[in-house]
Parts: structure tokens; sequence; C-alpha cells
């Protein structure tokens, strides 16, 4: 087995790594990326916009619809390098979620006014799924839509939703046979984020990153808006879930966070010598390091099937469930080592790794985003180890 990438791979990462930190400011300090302040959101738009001009920001994505054309592997190197730099984005789910689910179930229409706006990154779109009765059991969704004409009328509630910053178009679920069985009676929608009726409610979780309650009140959609069949949203919602969970950014994350852990360990002396002289440290640092190899490892054998076009049915969810858990326990690590600094907020000369490891223990999206550890852990029961489901 070549655990190895190819001389043509490494000179792709080294062209990527070159184009992207050309693109950042001297001394650029990044913020969390759940946490960009207005400097950090303009540098993401510039950052967007070179990466559209290129095909990069929709990099898989064929080139007649504004992609380049890459491959699985380059993809993942991108992805990786724009993660491990830190490299700022803008909040959205247009490349990775709505684009790949047009490109699949959307109208000729629909691929003709969103798919360019996209790639082109003019169009930011958020993902809104969630509701108050429905997170884990996303099947249990109450917002309400009735045709009236050429349009449904929606009414309901989401929460959880995008961020502080712009949205051009919500990428929706919503109920349209309350009869039929629970997953049969759902339709997908790219709303009109300015449409009237729709009021957004600031949200700030305890984790910090800014989110929305988004609720509509008799809300007039296009019926060209909606995406796939009526009544066939989960299919079309599911297929979309399964493309944002490959997991490699977020061990890249994790793998910086690593690195600055270990300087800081070189670079402070407690006790007349280097914390990382310490033979316990060394020992925890060790542990951590492996675990990351061994996450990047998992991460890259799923998107080995992916580019070998096998079928990926629990991988995914073992990727994200790995990063999940290692996240908390990589912050209570951390924090054993570094010790007080490690809880104060970035902003205090007092914190350690400009706050990294403070955000880390506070990271809800890394642990909820795309589904809570125990919903991973289920999807791995069920289809990788064939058990039955639970009741
Ligand atoms: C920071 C953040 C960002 C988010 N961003 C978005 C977004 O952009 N768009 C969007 O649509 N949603 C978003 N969400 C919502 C997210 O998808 C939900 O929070 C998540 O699906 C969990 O749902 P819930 O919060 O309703 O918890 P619940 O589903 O009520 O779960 C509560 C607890 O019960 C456990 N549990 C639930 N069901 C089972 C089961 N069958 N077996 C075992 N354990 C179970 C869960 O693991 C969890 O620990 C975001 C959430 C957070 C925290």
């Amino acid at each position: 087995m070549e655990f190895r990438f190819t001389e043509e791979q490494e000179r792709f990462r080294r062209d990527v790594r070159e184009f992207l930190l050309g693109l950042l400011p001297p001394g650029y300090d990044p913020v969390e990326q759940d946490e960009l302040d207005e400097a950090g959101y303009a540098l993401a738009k510039h950052v967007q916009k070179a990466l559209a001009a290129r095909g990069w920001l929709c990099p898989g994505w064929p080139v007649e619809y504004g992609g380049a054309g890459m491959s699985v592997v380059e993809q993942a190197i991108l992805n990786e390098e724009m993660a491990y730099w830190r490299v700022p984005r803008v909040y959205g789910m247009g490349p990775g979620l709505v684009g790949p689910t047009l490109i699949k179930f959307g109208s000729d229409e629909q691929k003709a006014r969103h798919l360019p706006r996209i790639a082109a990154g003019d169009w930011v779109y958020w993902q809104a799924f969630s509701e108050p009765h429905a997170g884990s059991d996303l099947a249990a969704l109450r917002t309400r839509a009735v045709q009236d004409g050429d349009d449904f009328v929606v009414n309901g509630q989401k929460v959880y939703i995008g961020d502080e910053h712009e949205v051009d178009y919500l990428y929706t679920l919503v109920r349209t046979d309350p009869d039929a069985p629970r997953h049969r009676g759902i339709t997908a929608f790219l709303i009109d984020a300015r449409s009237p009726g729709i009021t957004y409610l600031p949200l700030k979780p305890l984790a910090g990153a800014r989110k929305n309650q988004i609720f509509f009140e008799n809300v007039r959609v296009p019926a060209r808006d909606m995406v796939g069949p009526v009544n066939g949203g989960w299919t079309v919602a599911m297929t979309s879930l399964g493309l944002e969970r490959s997991g490699i950014g977020n061990v890249a994350e994790l793998r910086r966070t690593f690195d600055e852990l270990v300087t800081y360990c070189r670079e402070t002396r407690r006790a007349g010598r280097a914390l990382a002289d310490d033979p316990t440290v060394r020992a925890r640092l060790a542990e951590l390091k492996i675990e990351l190899e061994r996450m990047r490892l998992f991460s890259w054998r799923t998107l080995w099937r992916q580019a070998n076009d096998l079928p990926l049915t629990y991988e995914p969810s073992q990727g994200s469930l790995q990063a999940k858990v290692f996240g908390p326990r990589f912050a209570a690590v951390a924090a054993e080592i570094v010790g007080p600094p490690a809880l104060i907020k970035r902003g205090s000369r007092w914190s350690a790794l400009a706050g990294r490891l403070e955000h880390l223990q506070r990271y809800s999206l890394l642990t909820h985003g795309g589904g809570t550890p125990e919903i991973q852990k289920n999807i791995i029961a069920q289809r990788g180890l064939g058990l039955p489901r639970g009741r």
C-alpha cells in the first residue's frame, strides 16, 4: 500500500499553498472562522473572489458550471491547505451543498440562474433545515408549505441557521403533505432570503458564533424554486448531507492547532525548563499526534474510496465522529498541559495560542454540525455494522 502522494500532487500542493498564502496580508493573525469580525469578513470575500476567478471556489464542479473539474484528491488537497493555513471563508453552503444538489436535482432554469452566481462567489446560501423540534430527528420538521396558484405559501420556524453576515437564498426543507408518512411529505426549496414575511432573530449560543432563528409568515415562494419533485425533498436532502462529510478540513484545522501547541511547549518555560522537555508533556503530545495522524489517514481512505468510485456508507460518519470526539478531548489535554491560559479568550495578553484552545472547548459547530456524535454512531452501527435500528 502506498501512503505517499505522487510528485504531481505534491507539486499541486506547493502551488496551492503559495497561491493561498499570497492572498493573506503580511502578519495575518486569523480569527476563528465562525467568529470573523468585519476585517476578517472583508478578507474572506477577497479570498472568495480570488478563488472563484480560478474556478477554485467550486473546484470539483465541471468547467461548464464555473468549476475547475478537479479530481477528488486535488479538491481535498485544496481543502486541507485552506483549513491548515486558516484561510478565511465566507460562511455559506453554496459551493459545497447547494450547487452539487442543483447539479443533481435542479431544473435547467435553476442551474442557469444559480450555478454561475455560486461559482463566482456572488450569492450566499444558508442551509435552513433544523427546527426547534427537528434537529437529529429532521423528519419531524413542521414548517408548512401550501400550494396557491404558481406559488407555495410557507409558514413556520427554523433555528440555528447561518451567521451574522448577508444571505441571498435559504436552502430549506418544508412539509408539503402532512398526511403522508413523515419522510414522504417533505419538499426542498430555495427561498429568496429577502422575501416579504421572513424575520431573522439573532441567536447567540454559549458557543459564541452567531446563529439565527428564522420565522416564515405567509412567505410566497414561486413553484419554480422547488428543488427536485414535490414531496421528494428527503432524498434531495439526504444526498446533500452526504456531500459535506469528508472531514479532511476539520482534521487539518486540528493539526494546525496541534502544531501551534507544540511550538508553545517549546517556547514556554516552567520550573526552569521548557514544557516540551517534560516527559509527561511529551507523552501527551505524542498521543495527540498519533490520533491526529490516524484521523488524517481515515479521511484520506474515505477520499480514496470516493476517488475510485467505491461506495461510501458509514465512512464519512466514521471520519466525522472521530473529529467530533477528538476536538473536545484535544482541548482538555491541551488545557492540562497549558494550564489556566488555555481557558482565556483571544484578545487577552494572558490567553495561550491566541485563544484557540479556549475556542476549541466551546466549538459546538464541530460537535453538532452535520449531526451529533450519537447520530454518527447510529449510522456506523446500522450501515457499517449492520446492527438493527434502536427503538
Ligand atoms: C453551532 C451550530 C451550528 C448549526 N448550524 C446549522 C445550520 O447552519 N443549519 C441547520 O439547519 N442546522 C444547524 N444547526 C443545528 C444542528 O444540525 C442541530 O443542533 C443538530 O442536528 C442536533 O439537533 P438538536 O440541537 O435539535 O438536538 P437534539 O436532536 O434534540 O439532540 C439532543 C441530544 O440527544 C441526542 N440524540 C438525539 N437523537 C438521538 C438518537 N436517535 N440516538 C442517540 N442520541 C440521540 C443528540 O446526540 C444530542 O446529544 C447548528 C447547530 C449548532 C450547535
